[in-house]
C-alpha cells in the first residue's frame, strides 16, 4: 500500500478522496491554489502545499509544481480526482518516471479513449455497439456531406478530443452542416488545441444511461451497474440516478457483462465509465471516461462498495478480490448536483456562504467542500454540493429527497436548489419518464418561471 497520498485536486472530490485514505489510514497531502488558502481540503489534509496563483494552469494544471510537492512531502501517490490533471497520460507518464503511482488507470488507456474516433474503433473491436457515424475524423466538407446523407439527418458535429459537451454542433439539415463543422472545428481548436472532428446520427429521445467499471489491469474486471444521467443542460449532467428506470435486469446484465469483457481485453486498470445513449432497447457507445466520476456516488450507494478505496487498492497493485457475483444492487440512489447559479439564467454566483446547513438522517449523504462564511472562488467549477439519497425502491428515494432538499440552506449565493425542488415535483421526473432533451425542453417552455 502507498505511503503518502497527493490529492492533486480541490473541492468535494478532494474531500472524497481524503475520507478514503483517512479510513485507510494513509498519510494525505492537499495541494491548493492561492485562492483556495481557506478551503476544508486544506484544513483536513495532514499536510499541505501552495502549488501556485488562482488560474487553475498555473496551479492544478501545472505539472512542475504537482510533482514539486510529491517530491517536498515524500507523496508516493498521486489522486488526479476528476477534471485537472485526471485525464492528461503524459501527466501519468511523468508520475511514473520519477517513481510516483498515479491512482488511474494506464496511460495508454487514458489517451486511447481521449482520442473519442480512436476510442469508437476500439469499442467496435471490442464488440461494444457504437452511435453510426464517419467511420474516423472527417476532413473535408465535401466528405461530411457524403457521411450525413448516407447516416441520414440531423446529425451531430463532435470534438475528437471533447469534453465537457464543448466542440459539439447539430445540423438539422444539409443546409447547416457546413457551418456546424466550422464552428465545431474552432471551438474544438480553441479549447483543446485540436481541431479534429468526427459525425455522427444524432439520436432524438435518447437516454444517457453508463455503465461503471473496476479492474485490476492484469484481465480481471467487472461492472458495478448502471447510471441514468439523462437530465442534463447543455450537454452537462444535474441529476443522476440508479439503476436507470428505463432499464430491467436482463438488459443490465447484458450490456455490463458486454462492457466487463472489453474491460477484460484491455486489461484496463482502476475505475472507468463507459458512457451509452439507450433509444428504443438499444445501446449505443459515445465514449469512455478514464477516471472517476462526479456521480460516482449513486453507484456506491446501491453497492456498498467504495469505489475509492478501490481505486487506491488497485492501483497500489492489489489483486481485484470482488467477483462479479459478489456485486448485489439494493434500492434506489438520486443524485443531485448542487451548483452556485442562478436556477433561471445558470448564470455563475460566486461569494461568500452566509448560512449552511446540510441535511441528514436515515439515507441522506452530501458530499461537499463548503462550510458557513466560506468564499466560492470565481476561478473554478460551480459544484457547491452533491446531495445523495438512498431509498428501499424509487418511490421511497424520492420521497426522501423532496425532505432532505427542503433541509438545505445555503445563503448568501445563488444556487440551482430551486431547479431540484421543482424537479422531484414534476411527473415525468416521478415517473422516470425523460430523456436528454427533457430539461432543456422544461427549461424552454419556462418550466422554473412559473
Ligand atoms: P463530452 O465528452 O463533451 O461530455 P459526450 O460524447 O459524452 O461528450 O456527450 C455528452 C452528451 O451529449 C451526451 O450525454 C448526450 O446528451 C449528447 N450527445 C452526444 N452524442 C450524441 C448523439 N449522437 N446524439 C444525441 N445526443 C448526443
Amino acid at each position: 500500500m502507498f505511503d503518502k497520498i497527493l490529492i492533486a485536486n480541490r473541492g468535494e472530490i478532494a474531500m472524497r478522496v481524503l475520507r478514503a485514505c483517512k479510513e485507510l489510514g494513509i498519510p494525505t497531502v492537499a495541494v491548493h491554489s492561492t485562492a483556495d488558502t481557506d478551503a476544508m481540503h486544506v484544513r483536513f489534509a495532514d499536510e499541505s502545499v501552495c502549488i501556485g496563483p488562482p488560474a487553475a494552469k498555473e496551479s492544478y494544471l501545472n505539472i512542475p509544481s504537482v510533482l514539486a510537492a510529491c517530491e517536498i512531502t515524500g507523496a508516493d501517490a498521486v489522486h488526479p480526482g476528476y477534471g485537472f490533471l485526471s485525464e492528461n497520460a503524459r501527466f501519468a507518464e511523468i508520475l511514473g518516471e520519477h517513481n510516483i503511482a498515479f491512482i488511474g488507470p494506464k496511460p495508454e488507456h487514458i489517451r486511447l479513449m481521449g482520442d473519442k474516433i480512436e476510442a469508437k474503433r476500439t469499442a467496435v473491436r471490442l464488440g461494444i455497439p457504437v452511435v453510426p457515424g464517419s467511420d474516423g475524423g472527417v476532413t473535408s466538407d465535401v466528405e461530411a456531406a457524403k457521411i450525413a446523407k448516407e447516416i441520414g439527418f440531423p446529425v451531430l458535429v463532435k470534438a475528437a478530443a471533447g469534453g465537457g459537451g464543448r466542440g459539439m454542433k447539430v445540423a438539422l439539415t444539409a443546409d447547416e452542416l457546413s457551418n456546424a463543422l466550422s464552428t465545431a472545428r474552432a471551438e474544438a481548436k480553441a479549447a483543446f488545441g485540436d481541431d479534429a472532428v468526427y459525425l455522427e446520427k444524432y439520436l432524438q429521445k435518447p437516454r444517457h444511461i453508463e455503465i461503471q467499471v473496476l479492474g485490476d489491469g492484469k484481465g480481471h474486471a467487472i461492472h458495478l451497474g448502471e447510471r441514468d444521467c439523462s437530465l442534463q443542460r447543455r450537454h452537462q449532467k444535474v441529476l443522476e440516478e440508479s439503476p436507470s428506470p428505463a432499464l430491467n435486469t436482463e438488459a443490465r446484465d447484458a450490456i455490463g457483462e458486454t462492457v466487463a469483457k472489453a474491460m477484460r481485453e484491455l486489461k484496463y486498470l482502476g475505475v472507468g465509465t463507459v458512457e451509452f445513449l439507450y433509444e428504443e432497447g438499444k445501446f449505443y457507445f459515445i465514449e469512455m471516461n478514464t477516471r472517476i466520476q462526479v456521480e460516482h456516488p449513486v453507484t456506491e450507494m446501491i453497492t456498498d462498495i467504495d469505489l475509492i478505496f478501490e481505486q487506491i487498492r488497485v492501483a497500489a497493485g492489489d489483486p481485484l478480490t470482488l467477483k462479479q457475483s459478489d456485486i448485489k444492487f439494493h434500492g434506489h440512489a438520486i443524485e443531485c448536483r448542487i451548483n452556485a447559479e442562478n436556477p433561471v439564467s445558470f448564470r455563475p454566483s460566486p461569494g461568500r456562504i452566509m448560512h449552511y446547513h446540510a441535511p441528514g438522517g436515515l439515507g441522506v449523504r452530501m458530499d461537499s467542500a463548503v462550510y458557513q462564511g466560506y468564499s466560492i472562488p470565481p476561478y473554478y467549477d460551480s459544484l457547491v454540493a452533491k446531495l445523495i439519497v438512498h431509498g428501499k425502491t424509487r418511490t421511497e428515494c424520492l420521497m426522501r429527497l423532496r425532505r432532505a432538499l427542503d433541509e438545505v440552506v445555503v445563503d448568501g449565493i445563488e444556487t440551482t436548489l430551486p431547479l431540484h425542488r421543482a424537479l422531484v415535483g414534476e411527473k415525468d421526473i416521478i415517473d422516470g419518464n425523460y430523456h436528454i432533451h427533457w430539461l432543456e425542453q422544461f427549461l424552454a417552455r419556462g418550466g422554473m418561471e412559473n
